[in-house]
């Protein structure tokens, strides 16, 4: 077993949440009504105050609770219960492994890897016909993949204005409840011409999950994005990179391509299970110097790194000039896979990779943001009859009833401001990550 998941120390994340609860009681609520507002924000702790988007409180009912897994479909989620229903039989028999917080706790898997385990043995190509091997380089030589996980972060603006500064785009790895506590940031990626991926609605181990939380888990991620920034990804990475054949099959019925890594900076570890801040920065050094003596030269790489604390963002701030000197290229996974339509509404295009190093970066298109109050208790996040994707289970481009929106068009939907519990839920994802 080689990897193991670090435990916060109780007394630690206690302390983090009172005192961050005391910070944000102590401020008055921020407000904000749209993507732009939220993106002029610079100070990073009016930024992560917590604000209500009417679109995401109206269709809470719908969702599972923030922050907690998902071990089942919503009862009134007809789409959810269909979408399940046309597939569950086929899962592969695979048990699932460990516990939700550390797959390997307790599991006696045989030296074979007979599931494909990438947390076992970096297993790429399923052992099981029909599945498709995990994305874990980039075909495009001295090129870098750029992919940030955990996303989106309640203080990302800094980070983001950088992105921008340097015309650099990249793959947002968001986690659904991430997602529903920071609507607005979420937005900020499509609008800003980033690619999002789907990262969970917990960030569990997937390996863990039972078969109808494997699938909650990836369905109300990508549900939570698509009601929010209005696209739907095909693709995911599993936290951890807690991977086997059970889950890739499942991820596979929802359309996602399952996509890892090869080197990791673990800087979301950073400050604990041992790992330093001059670790962190070595990994990045080593990772660069491979980068030099050619080590990409016939294929590009991914890099593991995090939209998940302000270490992670800065140092990734300090990295980008030097991972410019020694890639050719640093372009979102799907422009390095010329993926030109990473979602399932098609009228959302990205550059082919030839357009995007020849300095056309831009996103093209319209995404159906939820600027109208969804409807509740209808059974389905986005169910207000204005879209066949979660009405059929399987989500499809544009729709008529939805209010299409220019990806650099100004001006999202309202909202207003309230509770604290979100900078909790931020705080608490800081204190566990990977
Ligand atoms: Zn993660």
């Amino acid at each position: 077993m080689r990897v193991t998941a670090s435990s916060p120390s109780p007394a630690i994340a206690v302390v983090s949440l009172l005192g961050l609860a005391a910070s944000v009681l102590a401020h008055p609520q921020a407000t904000r009504t749209s993507e732009a507002e939220e993106a002029a924000i610079s100070n990073p702790t009016t930024e992560c105050q917590s604000y209500d988007y009417p679109p995401v409180t109206q269709a809470m009912s719908s969702f599972p609770k923030i922050w907690e897994y998902a071990a089942t479909i919503l009862p009134g989620d007809a789409a959810g219960h269909a979408k399940y229903a046309s597939f569950n039989t086929s899962i592969p028999k695979i048990a699932p492994k460990g516990i939700l917080t550390d797959s390997t706790k307790g599991t006696n898997y045989p030296a074979t890897d007979p599931d494909c385990w990438w947390t076992y043995s970096n297993c790429l190509t399923p052992k099981l016909s029909g599945l498709v091997p995990d994305v874990a380089d980039v075909p495009e030589p001295r090129t870098l993949g750029y992919g940030f996980d955990d996303g989106p972060y309640c203080g990302h603006n800094v980070w983001y204005d950088y992105l921008s500064s340097q015309n650099q785009k990249a793959t947002m790895f968001y986690i659904g409840s991430n997602v529903m506590d920071y609507p607005l940031e979420a937005q900020r990626a499509i609008t800003d011409g980033h690619e999002i991926c789907a990262h969970t609605w917990s960030h569990n181990y997937m390996t863990a999950t039972s078969n109808e939380g494997a699938f909650a888990e990836l369905w109300y991620s990508i549900q939570a994005i698509k009601l929010v920034t209005g696209v739907t990804p095909t693709c995911w990475r599993p936290p951890y990179g807690d991977v086997d054949d059970r889950i890739r099959y499942i991820a596979g019925q929802l359309g996602l391509q399952t996509t890892v890594w090869k080197y990791d900076t673990e800087d979301g570890t950073e400050g604990s299970d041992g790992v330093t801040a001059a670790d962190v920065t070595k990994n990045y050094d080593d990772f660069i110097t491979k980068a030099s003596q050619g080590a990409f030269n016939t294929v590009g790489a991914i890099l593991l790194t995090h939209e998940l604390t302000n270490f992670t963002m800065q140092t990734a701030m300090d990295y980008h000039p030097k991972l410019m000197q020694v890639f050719d290229h640093i372009v979102p996974i799907a422009v390095a896979q010329n993926k030109t339509t990473p979602y399932l509404e098609t009228n959302y295009t990205m550059p082919t990779f030839a357009e995007y190093i020849a300095g056309t970066t831009q996103t093209n298109g319209t995404t159906a943001v939820s600027s109208a109050p969804a409807q509740s208790n209808s059974g389905s996040p986005t169910s207000s009859g204005s879209d066949p994707a979660t009405s059929s289970g399987s989500p499809s481009p544009g729709s008529s009833g939805e209010q299409n929106q220019h990806v650099n068009g100004a001006g999202h939907v309202k909202g207003s401001v309230s509770g604290p519990l979100s900078a909790v839920g931020a705080a608490v994802l800081a204190l566990l990550w990977l």
